[in-house]
């Protein structure tokens, strides 16, 4: 891209659908690698022949892939000793996911171990895979392999530079999915899998057809076309037990599942006895509450306590409320939501413990697949808190690419004219800023009793009235609008208290840790003095922020390279290369961007060293004897016709295209 003669976005874009014409979906831009997804399988594309035509190859030598990257990443840790990361973003269905799999596996084709070893380390990198995306993934609209979780995994190496340790760490599972899905999507795959398990499994988990639960009949869409779940679900106990989690493990993660499903059948109607209290519904549901207190193993009066029941303490006594049966659903939905997020969270520990860590590893390479910006017609929460890790990487990129950049020329002594860019940090201070930012702001609020949105939204008027990136929307009540780096996002802050509030009710707490289940205990540990209070404080908004910034500072440690996946139509089918939807990613990538910063300054940086190495043959006199490096690239330089260049202190600065332009002199002499 950085060669092409004009650049404006009509270019790029004729450029990019050319190559995707072509099946050429990967395409540089500077250091940037853009990924259209195919939606089709292109042969030869992954196999293990390609892999060993890019080892050993430089960025740039064949054509641009994926491979190309995790080469170079895993070249820089070696030659460099230093960490390196790759981030993969773009938005759902763009092919992260598929995207950082190629990655691992090039890495594990690298920094393999032999067949012959066993349960390799990386085999148990590679099969976390499947485990973390039946129990992490669902069909959305916008992909039907959606992960609904973010994702960075930390691969070690020895120093021999094989895989010797892999830590992974997830972000923000959306957990209302769990309790409510809307046609077409589908809730998580493991349901699925579960209920088309062999018989005995099935008998043993009281499941029966998928259209008879609650939380999964809400959508009409129970299968995957081209998915078969009954062997998806035998592989995905085969994935379980390379990482680690043994039969018996299995068998109370799948009836915590089980449970899950049972839990979301029990109704509850109105006591006829007492107002504004709750019994369950009908038969059924009592049925329901037997086997699901069968399956976590605990009480089953107790369980129906801790649905319909809130304990209250008051200076002479305690009471026991009911809830009415609305409050009672809500009190169920939520035990779903919390004994699944605590399910998955366990699993993720596990896989981490069961891999290893490697203390005395030299280096790593980190991989992050995470969601990229979103702006829906409803924007509550999630979409705030994932634009808010949106925010925070391009402010990474834009750090890494354009200050970077600026700083190398400068200390170069080079003479650049400075490129204006566009720095988010206001936008951060916004979100972020403490105190003050919205997320303190929403803090506050969930601690205070008496809020509610509205005042929350009051709140956030108030304070930001003259924010530049802040808006109250025309005729607006509680909505309010961000101006992202990507545009404008309006959001409802209905939910956002309630989303906040990272809290699991003590009623459900107390009945799980009395379970007979050692596995479901552990998911909830009884609660100490200082636990229950820095629990009851605790905020989603908070804890992800504190996550964020640990991931920053963990990839300001490393070397970045950045892959930018598009999705080149909504309709997730081969072939369609919708333009506008293509600028509108390049756009919000900031891909458009680094590629003018890229053309305008000088694109190519070379040591003395590194320029002789590979282009003294262009002028063999200037090498012999005692020569002066930075002499004898400009004679290279000058002999070749080229201007425009600039000699900095140390490197060589090459305009765009002048790289290319040398390399075809040197391959006449070769
Ligand atoms: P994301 O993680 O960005 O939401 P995925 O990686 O899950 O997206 O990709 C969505 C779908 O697109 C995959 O299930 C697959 O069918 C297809 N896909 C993505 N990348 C590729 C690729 N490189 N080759 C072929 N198909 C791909
Ligand atoms: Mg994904």
């Amino acid at each position: 891209m950085t060669k092409l003669a004009y650049l404006h976005e009509p270019g790029v874009l004729y450029n990019l659908k050319n190559r995707y014409d072509i099946n050429e979906i990967y395409t540089y831009t500077g250091n940037i690698l853009i990924a259209i997804n195919p939606f089709k399988n292109i042969e030869d594309l992954y196999d293990v022949n390609v892999m060993k035509r890019y080892k050993g190859a430089a960025v740039g030598d064949l054509s641009p892939h994926v491979f190309a990257i995790a080469e170079a990443a895993y070249r820089a840790m070696i030659n460099e000793e230093k960490n390196n990361s790759i981030l993969v973003s773009g938005e759902s269905g763009a092919g992260k996911t598929e995207t950082t799999k190629m990655i691992m596996q090039y890495l594990a084709f690298l920094g393999g171990h032999n067949a012959s070893e066993g349960r390799t380390v990386e085999k148990q990198v590679l099969e976390s895979n499947p485990v973390l995306e039946a129990f992490g993934n669902a069909k959305t609209v916008k992909n039907s392999n959606s992960s609904r979780f973010g994702k960075f995994v930390e691969i070690q190496f020895d120093k021999h530079g094989r895989i010797s340790g892999a830590a992974i760490r997830t972000y923000l599972l959306e957990r209302s999915r769990v309790c409510q899905i809307s046609d077409p999507e589908r809730n998580y795959h493991c349901f699925y899998l579960l209920c088309a398990s062999p018989p005995e499994d099935k008998e043993k988990y009281k499941l029966g057809d998928p259209k008879s639960f609650h939380y999964l009949n809400q959508s009409n869409c129970y299968e995957l076309v081209g998915i078969n779940a009954a062997q998806e679900y035998l592989s995905t106990k085969r994935a379980m037990e390379v990482v680690g989690i043994n039969q018996e493990e299995q068998e109370a993660i799948f009836r915590v599942i089980a449970a899950i499903l049972h839990l979301g059948n029990i109704n509850f109607a109105k006591s006829e006895e007492e107002t504004d209290s709750s019994v369950l519904e009908n038969e059924e549901s009592k049925l329901h509450l037997q086997i699901t207190a069968e399956l976590l193993m605990c009480d089953p009066s107790a369980l129906e306590d801790a649905l319909c029941k809130r304990v209250m303490i008051t200076p002479e006594e305690v009471i026991k409320r009911s809830l009415d049966p609305l409050g009672a659903t809500v009190s169920r939905d939520g035990l779903a939501k919390t004994l699944y997020s605590r399910l998955f969270d366990w699993l993720v520990q596990k896989i981490n413990v069961s891999i290893g860590q490697d203390p005395e590893s030299k280096c790593l390479i980190g991989v992050l697949d995470i969601y990229g910006f979103e702006s829906f017609k409803n924007n509550s929460f999630e979409q705030f808190c994932i634009n808010f890790t949106n925010e925070k990487l391009q402010q990474h990129f834009n750090q890494h690419v354009f200050k970077m950049e600026q700083e190398r020329y400068t200390k170069e002594g080079i003479d650049w004219s400075y490129l204006e860019f566009v720095d988010n940090q206001d936008v951060l201070d916004l979100i972020e800023k403490k105190p003050g930012g919205i997320i303190a702001l929403l803090d506050e609020a969930c601690m205070f009793p008496k809020s509610t949105h509205e005042t929350f939204a009051t709140k956030l008027y108030q304070t930001f009235k003259d924010h530049k990136r802040f808006i109250k929307p025309k005729l607006a009540r509680s909505d309010f609008t961000v101006v992202h780096y990507a545009g404008e996002v309006q959001y409802q802050s209905e939910q956002f208290l309630d989303k906040n509030k990272d809290y699991v009710v003590p009623e459900h707490q107390d009945m799980l840790s009395t379970s007979r289940c050692s596995f479901v205990t552990r998911l909830f540990p009884p609660l100490t003095e200082e636990t229950s209070k820095s629990a009851k404080f605790s905020s989603i908004g908070s804890r992800f922020k504190l996550q964020l910034q640990q991931l920053m500072d963990t990839l300001n440690l490393t070397e970045p390279h950045y892959i930018r996946c598009v999705k080149p139509n909504t309709v997730l089918q081969p072939a369609i290369f919708d333009n506008m939807n293509v600028i509108q990613q390049l756009r919000s990538g900031g891909v458009l961007e680094a590629v003018r910063i890229k053309i305008a300054g000088f694109p190519t940086h070379r040591t003395f060293q590194e320029f002789l190495t590979r282009l003294g043959i262009l002028a063999p006199e200037v090498l012999r004897g005692n020569i002066d490096e930075k002499e004898a690239c400009k004679t290279i330089l000058e002999k070749a016709g080229l201007t425009g260049y600039q000699i900095g202190q140390t490197q060589i600065f090459l305009r765009a295209g002048q790289m290319a332009e040398l390399d075809a002199l040197r391959a006449r002499l070769l």
